[in-house]
């Protein structure tokens, strides 16, 4: 693959999974919305219902998420074969990623082409 539609595909990619993330965000105000409006009327089943609705939908955008990481894991990985080491003079920088809701892990990447030590 020509590395420039690679590289463009690598940061759609990269694209996408930040807007899933902005609509997860926006289920997780909804839920917490509901959940205070639960609490004031613990019964009321409509909010109970829409609770359920919101936390499936979160659910769901969640796991495209981390689909959508795995395909940007081969990416990098790919990216980093292709551009090679030579190439670019690292720039390194410490970041921490959510591996699930508790753990996040430490990474060391370069701010340039992305490779990871
Ligand atoms: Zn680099």
């Amino acid at each position: 693959m020509n590395i420039q539609i690679f590289l463009s595909m690598k940061e759609k990619y990269e694209n996408i999974s930040y807007h899933i993330g902005e609509i997860v965000n926006n289920y997780e105000d909804m839920i917490e919305m509901l959940n205070l409006e639960l609490e004031k009327s613990p019964k009321d089943k409509n909010i109970i219902y829409e609770l359920e609705l919101m936390m499936h939908g979160k659910k769901s955008y969640h796991d495209k998420i981390k689909q959508i990481d795995v395909f940007l894991n081969l990416y990098n990985k790919k990216a980093q074969k292709i551009l090679g080491a030579s190439l670019c003079e690292h720039d390194f920088v410490d970041d921490y990623i959510d591996v699930d809701v508790e753990r996040s892990e430490k990474i060391t990447y370069c701010k340039k082409c992305s490779i990871t030590k």
